[in-house]
């Protein structure tokens, strides 16, 4: 399975000296419990350390300096204990080139009435402290999470613990590296991608290479690894011969686990963690892969069909996300317009990841009519039920757009016996035909990614992290 750095969090809290020193320890001590108690709880996915009480601008200059040159940090969150001139932030929050979360929360989560005087409201000034420093990442355009509300509450540790989520996603990104072998589907116009804007604005390396450098490595795959991960498979999945002989079945599943392990190969020795298929060019290739790049997806690596590079890039990041769970490639295969029945179909021809699987997949082997190749393996299942989201990412001349909305996800009603593929039905919140309009109308192409595991706010953040358009249909 693909991993990503062991990453931290740098917390600071916001003060002044213009209430001695004694209230400066305090406020330290305050920081300190907040961020024990935080990591304590057990909901956040990345540890926060808590660096130092800030009262001048030199200091958070240097502070936030060094956030941007520690490759291990992948994010600032501030809290306003006390009131803290945000003339001292400027300098240092326009340097930040890292996620920024405004903490705003207060050291108690009610008015002490009975005890409350002039020394208490010269230690707590969350709530008029949070304005001022607001305003500044307000005016620089920050485009910064706000999380507001008591910081010992659970639903606000679920908050911060989404966004550090995102924010290391959003580090990752730099490093992504997409591998197309082949171009883009001859005509098709929504899957194409500019490499170069990618990288300007998402950080991804977008390379070709001509599928006979794949089928090289791919004939080197010696019979005895092949042989160990057709033990694996036995393991994992349930294999079923169905119409074709032992051999005939045997040979196709070799095929595809020779597939997977060459492309595995290549994609380490350059460091990708992404690729891309194009069915129109697999020359000297024997099958499409369809099984080789489900057990790629399940490995955690991004895959766009059809040279997508784009949902390639997007799957890949949204996995970081989801940490490589029940998030998928997906296409808007066939649809149900009946009244009361109305959703989407999605699956693809093969390549439907199974993290999202609600049974135990089988492999089977079947003719594919497109591509003129041999019959090839694939792994067969059900999607599952619950809230899900399905987002896209567009690109227009102004720029790049991710385009979301919430679904409920559903079984289908029945089993589809001649066509054997992976299939996961949904309808969206806002109902099949408004959200299908407002998809269509934003230009959201017909491949997507599919997650159980991620949220719309957390798409929405990624997008503000990126500086990027997004749009939620809701
Ligand atoms: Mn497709």
């Amino acid at each position: 399975m693909l991993s990503v750095n062991k990453y931290e969090f740098w917390f600071v809290t916001g003060s002044q000296f213009l209430y001695g020193e004694e209230q400066l320890r305090q406020v330290a001590e305050d920081a300190q419990v907040v961020v024990d108690k935080l990591n304590e709880s057990g909901k956040l996915p990345y540890k926060i350390v808590f660096k130092d009480v800030m009262t001048t601008a030199d200091g958070i200059t240097e502070f936030m300096k060094e956030v941007n040159y520690n490759d291990a940090v992948a994010g600032v969150i501030t809290w306003m204990h006390t009131f803290s001139p945000a003339k001292n932030w400027i300098r240092g929050t326009k340097l930040l080139q890292k996620p920024l979360l405004h903490l705003a929360t207060q050291y108690l989560n009610k008015i002490p009435y009975d005890t409350i005087d002039f020394d208490y409201m010269n230690l707590n000034q969350s709530a008029h402290g949070d304005r001022e420093y607001g305003y500044i990442n307000a005016r620089l355009h920050k485009n910064n999470k706000i999380v507001y509300g008591y910081w010992g509450d659970t639903d606000i540790q679920d908050e911060i613990a989404r966004w550090e989520d995102v924010a290391v996603a959003y580090n990752e990104s730099f490093k992504i590296k997409i591998c197309r072998f082949g171009d883009t589907m001859r005509n098709v116009a929504v899957t194409e991608l500019d490499k170069v804007e990618a990288q300007i604005v998402l950080g991804w390396t977008v390379d070709y290479y001509g599928v006979g450098d794949l089928v090289e490595e791919i004939d080197k795959v010696e019979d005895s690894a092949v042989d160990k991960e057709y033990h694996d498979l036995q393991k994992h999945y349930t294999l079923v011969q169905g119409n074709n002989s032992a051999a005939e079945f045997e040979h196709s599943v070799r095929v595809q686990l020779k597939e997977y392990l060459g492309i595995k190969r290549f994609l380490e020795r350059g460091g990708y963690t992404a690729f891309t298929t194009n069915f129109e060019d697999l020359h000297g290739l024997a099958q499409l892969p369809g099984l080789a790049t489900q057990l790629l997806m399940r490995d955690g690596y991004g895959f766009g069909a059809e040279g997508d590079g784009k949902s390639a890039g997007l799957s890949r990041l949204l996995k970081i996300m989801a940490h490589n769970k029940n998030t998928a490639f997906m296409e808007d295969y066939t649809l149900d317009l009946r009244k009361g029945h109305e959703a989407i179909l999605g699956a693809h021809m093969l390549e439907v990841d199974p993290s999202i699987a609600s049974e135990k997949p089988r492999v089977e082997v079947h003719p594919l009519d497109i591509g003129g190749k041999e019959a090839p393996a694939r792994l067969v299942f059900t999607g599952s039920e619950g809230d899900a989201i399905d987002v896209t990412l567009s690109h227009f001349a102004n720029g790049f757009k991710l385009l979301s909305y919430p679904v409920n996800a559903n079984k289908p009603e029945a089993e589809t016996p001649h066509l054997p593929v992976a299939k996961q039905l949904w309808t969206p919140k806002a109902g099949l035909k408004k959200g299908s309009i407002k998809w269509i109308e934003n230009g959201g192409g017909h491949h997507s990614v599919f997650s159980f595991a991620l949220t719309e706010n957390q798409i929405d953040d990624l997008a503000k992290m990126f500086g990027i358009e997004s749009i939620v249909i809701e």
